[in-house]
Parts: structure tokens; sequence; C-alpha cells
């Protein structure tokens, strides 16, 4: 998979009748793709974050996405243009939210923020409006339980990067209503994605395969069993994996890894899905993949070489 590319906006459907407003907060790795793909099929988004220079970047981002698609032949410029018109950034939770029909919530994978932010929402949204989370791993039910909305609280897992990607994971929480997984669905039909739904058990159904895979192969590595592009090299050409478990967790982020690890862990109180001490010592050092240039490997801005990151390019 050529993680530089964004494809074609696919929709021929427009915005969902019901759904017109959406508020994307967070505006990471994940968010700003959201917000992309909901501009670019019709709907007028807010993004919000707690950090201006954050959407300023996210921003950049959407805009230099949009213009690879244009240069494509999949997008016209006036599409482009009318698709970034459609997102307004800001810092004020309240002014985003008020008008909001659905808020898609993207900020850091940590439950205690995830429940203020929830708790906030529910007291700015209008009543009606659908509270979804984009979270990996952290119960739906539990992030409903700090609204007085829960039937309308819902897990609507994209998968990174989100204009590539087709899936998009549904998780229904212990009180989600029907109807509410209905609208969801056929919204993320008319993004073009193709919805799966979940019950709402730790890692859902992505995470809990991805992640212990993902572990094994951190493990494999600090063992000195193989090397990361080794490692990375046998399940590539060996299962047909379009991406090596440690370049796929440098790009998810080694802290997103880690949290929905700890979330596997307590949830199922099982030793297997333990986390990896070298992942932890990576997150501790600030090591956290493409977002801080080096993980497994080390990113430099501009290039699309693989580069083994110095600390594992000796060989084992
Ligand atoms: P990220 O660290 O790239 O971005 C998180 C953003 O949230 C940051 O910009 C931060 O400033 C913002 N934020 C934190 N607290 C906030 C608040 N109270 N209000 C507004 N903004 C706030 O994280 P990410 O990788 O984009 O992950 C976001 C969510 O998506 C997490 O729940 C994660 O588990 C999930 N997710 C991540 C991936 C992935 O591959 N990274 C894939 C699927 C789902």
């Amino acid at each position: 998979m050529n993680m530089e590319a964004t494809s074609p906006p696919v929709s021929g459907h427009g915005p969902d009748p019901s759904i017109q407003q959406v508020t994307v907060v967070g505006c990471g790795t994940m968010g700003n793709g959201i917000a992309q793909v909901f501009a670019t099929c019709g709907y007028q988004v807010e993004l919000v974050d707690l950090s201006a220079p954050a959407l300023e970047k996210a921003i950049n981002t959407i805009a230099r996405n949009l213009d690879r698609v244009v240069a494509k032949g999949s997008l016209d410029q006036e599409s482009r243009d009318a698709a970034l018109a459609r997102i307004h950034t800001g810092t004020s939770l309240a002014a985003a939210a008020q008008t909001a029909d659905l808020v898609v919530e993207a900020a850091t994978e940590n439950r205690q923020i995830k429940l203020e932010l929830f708790r906030q929402l529910d007291q700015l949204c209008p009543p009606p409006c659908i509270l979804a989370t984009n979270t990996s791993s952290i119960s739906i039910t539990d992030i409903a339980g700090a609204t007085g909305r829960p039937s309308k609280v819902i897990g609507m897992h994209f998968m990174n990067p989100v204009p590539v990607m087709k899936l998009v994971e549904i998780i229904k929480g212990y009180n989600t209503d029907p109807g509410v997984t209905a609208t969801i669905v056929e919204v993320s039909r008319r993004l073009g994605k193709i919805p799966v739904e979940a019950n709402d058990y730790p890692g859902f159904v992505a995470n809990r395969i991805l992640m212990p895979m993902i572990n094994e192969a951190v493990h494999t590595l600090f063992e000195g069993v193989a090397g990361v592009a080794e490692i990375d090299t046998v399940m590539k050409l060996g299962m047909a994996h379009p991406m090596g478990p440690l370049q796929l967790a440098d790009f998810i982020g080694l802290d997103v890894c880690l949290a929905i690890l700890r979330v596997l862990h307590e949830g199922f109180g099982q030793p297997k899905y333990a986390p990896c001490p070298l992942l932890v010592k990576m997150v501790s050092s600030g090591n956290l993949g493409v977002k801080t240039g080096k993980g497994f490997y080390a990113y430099q801005a501009g290039s699309k070489d693989l580069v083994v990151a110095p600390e594992f390019s000796g060989s084992v």
C-alpha cells in the first residue's frame, strides 16, 4: 500500500439528509483524514483541537492530499476547493459542537480524555446529535456512560490512512440504539466506505487481532530473533501483508499501539496481551514512529526511503 497516496473520494450520494454538519474532535493522524473524507463527500465540517498549530498542520496536510487527488485526475480543482472550504477549524469545542448533527471524536487514545470530552459534548451538542468515537479500543459503553444519551453513542472506527482505507468498524455499545447504528452504517456508505458491525469488547475485531501480532513482532525484535527489516520482510513477502508489522506500528503511532495493548491486557486480564518492554521503553523515550520522525524506522521529511532507525541498524 502506498501510504502517500490518497484514493479518489468515492461517493455519488452526497450527505445523508439527517446529517449535514459534522464535528471532528482531534486533528492528528486520524482526525485530519476523517475531516477530509467528510468534506469531500459534501458534509460541512468543524475540525476542533486543543492545539492551533496542530490545526494549521492538519489543514496543510488535507490540502496536500487533495492536491494529489487532483493531480491524479480523480477530482477537479473546483471540487477540491469546495471540499477545503467546507472545513472550518477552531480550538473551541463549544463553538464547534453547537450545531453538530454528528460528532466524530478522534482525540488522543486515553480513557480519561475521552470520558471528559464526551461529558462536555453531551452538554454542548443539540439533543439529537449522535456522538461517535474513533477509539481503537476503549469501551463504547464506558464512554457512553459519561453522557446522558448513551443510546446515541457509538464507535465509528476508521482505518489509517482514512482517505485510502475502505473499512469502517462500527461498534455498538451496550445501549446504542439500533436506529443510530443504521444511521452510521448509512453515513459510512455515503462516504464510500464499507461498514462492518461489531460488539463492544476490548479491541473490538480489528485491534484484538492486529495488536497481538504487532506486539509479537516487537518481542521477536526484542529477543534478537531477527532485525527490523527482516521481520517486516518476512511478513510482507511471506504473508502477503502490504506493510510489515513494525512499519505499521510506526505508522499507527507507538503510543497508540501501547494504549490499545494496555486496554486489551486490562480488559481480558490475560498475560498474552502484556505490551513488550521494548515498546514501553520506546514510547517513554518519545520515539513514537512516523509522527515524531523516529520509531523502528527513521523518517526524513520528503523522503520515501524506508531506513531502519540507527538503534536497530546493527545485525542481530
Ligand atoms: P494523534 O496523537 O495523532 O492526535 C490526537 C489529537 O487529539 C492531537 O492533535 C491532540 O492535540 C488532540 N486532542 C487531545 N485531547 C483533546 C481534546 N480534549 N480536545 C480536542 N483535541 C484533543 O492520535 P491519532 O492517531 O489521530 O488517534 C486519534 C484516535 O483515533 C485515537 O482514539 C486512536 O486510538 C484512534 N485511531 C488511531 C489510528 C491510527 O492508526 N493512528 C487508527 C484508528 C483509530
